[in-house]
């Protein structure tokens, strides 16, 4: 295998890489919307049924009134933008982008102990092509820090001594650079001193 060739299959590695940790945070971050909601409408009927048995006349029954109303509109509106959002579609999109990127770094580590023919290195190219199109739509609105915070993270998983392709600054020994400083775009390290 050329130097190319494994460079390349690294990069795809750590593109595929930085994607499964995206996806994760994504159904991370949508299992707690649901368990939420889940939790609230199972709040709600207890709620109007302790209002309507036992809080009969206590000075409560107001209050636990008009919390299960505020509660039943969050969840009709919560209901009704998880339709128009298409919630459970992308759900089941980030799982399969999971999936794909998952294949990938299975596949770029078997390629880089068993090797790869030009053909099947062009094939391979071809189909992480096609999995970091899905990705790029699918991840688009995840914002810039959070990609580049993941970025450095697996970076650094990946090579003790890694450093950073655009400022070069060797990442477990670089410094966080706030917003007003002068810092790298890629790595957010702090550049000069
Ligand atoms: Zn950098």
């Amino acid at each position: 295998m050329s130097p190319e060739t494994i460079d390349k299959l690294n990069q795809f590695k750590l593109d595929a890489m930085n994607a499964k940790t995206l996806y994760l945070a994504k159904i991370k971050e949508w299992n707690f919307y649901q368990k939420v909601y889940y939790v609230i409408t199972l709040i709600i009927p207890i709620m109007f049924f302790f209002a309507l048995y036992w809080a009969k006349g206590q000075p409560y029954e107001n209050s636990i009134g008009l919390i299960s109303l505020f509660l039943s509109i969050f969840t009709a509106c919560y209901s009704v933008w998880s339709l128009i959002n298409n919630n459970d579609q992308k759900s089941i999109d980030y799982h399969l982008g999971l999936e794909n990127n998952t294949r990938v770094v299975q596949d770029v580590d078997y390629f880089l102990s068993k090797g790869i023919t030009t053909d099947e290195m062009n094939l391979f190219s071809q189909r992480v092509d096609s999995v970091n199109n899905q990705d790029s739509i699918l991840l688009a609105s995840i914002s810039k820090g959070k990609i580049q915070k993941v970025y450095v993270a697996n970076l650094k998983q990946l090579d003790r001594n890694a450093k950073c392709p655009v400022c070069n600054t060797a990442l477990w020994n670089a410094k966080r650079g706030w917003f007003f400083q002068k810092r790298c775009e890629a790595c957010r390290c702090k550049l000069g001193s």
